[in-house]
C-alpha cells in the first residue's frame, strides 16, 4: 500500500495519532493510496510551522519570493506529465481534456506570480508641508486556505502562489477526495523554500478543515468550494474576527443570440458547460438559453455535438469525458435528471449513466429541455454534465432570468452584434462575463464572484494584493530645517 504522507514545517509526516484516509481512482474503484487523517493537533502543528517561519518570510525580498515561485513552476514544468497521470487517475477527469490543461494553468500560474511579486506598492499621500505619508502592502501572517477536489492543482496553487509571492505562509487544507497530485506538487516546493512557509494538510472537512477554521493562529481565511461550507467559513472567520476570501459555487448563464446560430458558437457553448470535466466546475455554463428563433436548430448542433463526446478511461487519449468524483456525486447528478424528467423535461441527449463501463461514475453528457427557470434543476448547482435549455424572446426577459438566480459567478453572452453582446454583458449580474469565449481562467484576469457565490478576486496580482495584504499607513512629521546648522 503506497502511503503519502503531508508537508508540515518542511517534513513529510503521518498524522500525530497514526490515522489514514483512502483515496480510490473514480474511474476504477481502485485504491489509490492513503493519505494522513489530520486533527487538531496537526493542523495546530502546521499554523505553529508557519507562524515560525513568517518572519523570515516576509523579509525575503519580493523579488526573491518571485524567483523561488518562478522555479517551483520551472520544476514543475519539467515533470507535469507524471502530474497530469496522477491526477487524472484520482479525480477521473480526462487526461487529454483537463488534467494536463491544469497542470499547465498551475504552471502558469506559479510564473505569473513569479513575475508579479515586486509588484506590491504603496502610495504616498499628500497631506500638507510638514507631513509625508506613504502606505505600505504587509501580508496578514499565516493563511488558512482550504480547496475542493474539481479542478485541485490548479485551485490550490492559485492560492499558494498568491499568498506566498505577497509575503504570507500558509497552512492549505486539501480535498479528501483529491490529494495525491497537490501533495506531489508540495514536494516541489517544499526543495525551494524555507520549511514552515508552505505546509500542506489531508484530512476531512469535518476535522482537519473544522480545526483550521478554529485556529487561533490563522490570520486569514482563504476557501474555495461549496456555498454551504463557504457559510461555515464566513461564520468562523467572524467569531476570530480574521478576513475572509470565498470562490464558491454557481449557475451561470449562457446567453446565445439569434444570429449566433453557428458550429462554433455551439462548441464553445459545450466548451463553458465544462463537459469534459463531467460538468464538476463552478463556472459551467448550466443554465442555456436560447433565442426562440433558433432553439430547435441551435440545440440540434449542441445535442449532436454533445452525445459525440467520448466518454471513458480518463487516461484514454481519445477520452473527452471522464468520471464523476464519487457515488455521492454521481446520485445527486442523477436526481436532478429524474426529477426534471418527471416533471416533464426532455432529454435531447444523454440523461443517464454511461453504460461502456461497470466501474466508475461516468455520466452520460446531458442537455435537457422542456424545463421551467423556477425547477430545483435550473437553479441550484447541480456540479455535473447536465445543462438545461431554456428559451427566450427579448432581451430584457433574459437578463431578467438571467439574473434571477442566487449565484453570480460566470455569464457567457454568444453574438456577432457587438451592441447587443456588449449591452447584454454590461447587465449581469457576474463576477466574469465572456463573450463568444467558454474557456477557463488565464492568469492576470481578475475572477470571482458576486452574490452567493462569494467574496474576492484570485488569478491577478491586483486580487492577490487585496486579498492577502493590508494596507498601512506610516506617517512622518518633518522638521522645519535649521538653517543654522554649524
Ligand atoms: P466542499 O465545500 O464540500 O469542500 C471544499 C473544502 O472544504 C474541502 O477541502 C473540504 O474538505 C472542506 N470542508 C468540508 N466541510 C468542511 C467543514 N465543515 N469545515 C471546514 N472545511 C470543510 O466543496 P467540494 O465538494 O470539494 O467542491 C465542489 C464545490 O466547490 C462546488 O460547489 C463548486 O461550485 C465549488 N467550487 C468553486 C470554485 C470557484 O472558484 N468559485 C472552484 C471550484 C469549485
Amino acid at each position: 500500500m503506497t502511503r503519502t504522507r503531508m508537508l508540515i514545517g518542511g517534513l513529510d509526516v503521518e498524522a500525530a495519532d497514526g490515522r489514514w484516509l483512502p483515496v480510490y481512482a473514480p474511474a476504477t474503484g481502485e485504491l489509490l493510496a492513503e493519505v494522513p487523517r489530520a486533527g487538531r493537533a496537526d493542523v495546530a502543528a502546521a499554523a505553529e510551522a508557519a507562524a515560525a517561519a513568517f518572519d523570515g518570510w516576509r523579509r525575503t525580498p519580493p523579488a526573491a519570493r518571485g524567483g523561488l515561485l518562478t522555479r517551483v513552476g520551472d520544476d514543475l514544468a519539467a515533470c507535469r506529465e507524471e502530474i497530469a497521470v496522477l491526477l487524472a487517475r484520482e479525480t477521473g477527469n480526462a487526461i487529454r481534456l483537463q488534467s494536463r490543461p491544469e497542470v499547465r494553468s498551475a504552471i502558469d500560474l506559479l510564473r505569473y506570480f513569479g513575475g508579479t511579486a515586486t509588484e506590491l506598492k504603496g502610495e504616498t499621500v499628500p497631506l500638507g508641508d510638514g507631513l509625508l505619508n506613504f502606505t505600505t502592502r504587509e501580508p496578514l501572517g499565516v493563511v488558512g486556505a482550504m480547496t475542493p477536489w474539481n479542478a485541485p492543482v490548479q485551485l490550490s496553487t492559485v492560492k499558494v502562489a498568491a499568498a506566498l509571492a505577497t509575503g504570507n505562509t500558509v497552512v492549505i487544507k486539501v480535498s479528501e477526495e483529491a490529494p495525491l497530485a497537490v501533495l506531489a506538487v508540495a514536494a516541489i516546493f517544499n526543495r525551494h523554500l524555507p520549511p514552515g512557509v508552505l505546509n500542506v494538510v489531508t484530512g476531512l472537512g469535518g476535522e482537519a478543515g473544522a480545526a483550521l477554521l478554529a485556529e487561533p493562529r490563522i490570520a486569514k481565511l482563504s476557501f474555495t468550494g461549496s456555498t454551504v461550507i463557504g457559510r461555515m467559513v464566513m461564520a468562523a472567520a467572524a467569531d476570530r474576527v480574521v478576513p475572509v476570501s470565498l470562490e464558491l459555487g454557481g449557475k451561470s448563464p449562457s446567453i446565445v443570440f439569434p444570429d449566433a446560430d453557428d458550429d462554433v458558437t455551439a462548441d464553445g457553448v459545450i466548451a463553458s458547460m465544462r463537459f469534459p470535466r463531467q460538468g464538476q466546475s463552478c463556472t459551467a455554463g448550466s443554465r442555456l438559453f436560447v433565442h426562440e428563433s433558433i432553439f430547435e436548430s441551435f440545440l440540434a448542433r449542441v445535442a449532436e455535438k454533445a452525445g459525440r463526446l467520448v466518454v471513458g478511461d480518463p487516461l484514454d487519449e481519445r477520452t473527452d469525458i471522464g468520471s464523476i468524483i464519487n457515488e455521492r456525486q454521481f446520485g445527486r447528478v442523477d436526481r436532478y435528471v429524474r426529477e426534471a424528467v418527471d416533471l416533464g423535461a426532455e432529454a435531447l441527449t444523454g440523461g443517464g449513466r454511461w453504460t461502456g463501463s461497470d466501474q466508475g461514475f461516468f455520466y452520460t453528457p446531458t442537455v435537457l429541455t422542456g424545463v421551467r427557470h423556477d425547477w430545483a434543476a435550473a437553479r441550484e448547482e447541480i456540479f455535473g454534465p447536465v445543462q438545461v435549455a431554456i428559451p427566450w424572446r427579448t432581451e430584457d426577459e433574459v437578463v431578467a432570468m438571467a439574473n434571477d438566480s442566487d449565484y453570480g459567478l460566470a455569464g457567457y453572452v454568444w453574438s456577432h452584434d457587438i451592441d447587443a453582446a456588449l449591452r447584454t454583458a454590461a447587465r449581469l449580474d457576474a463576477g466574469w462575463v465572456q463573450v463568444n469565449r467558454g474557456l477557463g481562467q488565464l492568469p492576470g484576469l481578475s475572477y470571482g464572484g458576486v452574490k452567493a457565490s462569494g467574496i474576492g478576486r484570485e488569478f491577478s496580482i491586483e486580487g492577490a494584493i487585496d486579498a492577502f495584504t493590508h494596507r498601512k499607513t506610516t506617517t512622518i512629521a518633518l522638521r522645519e530645517r535649521n538653517l543654522h546648522v554649524g
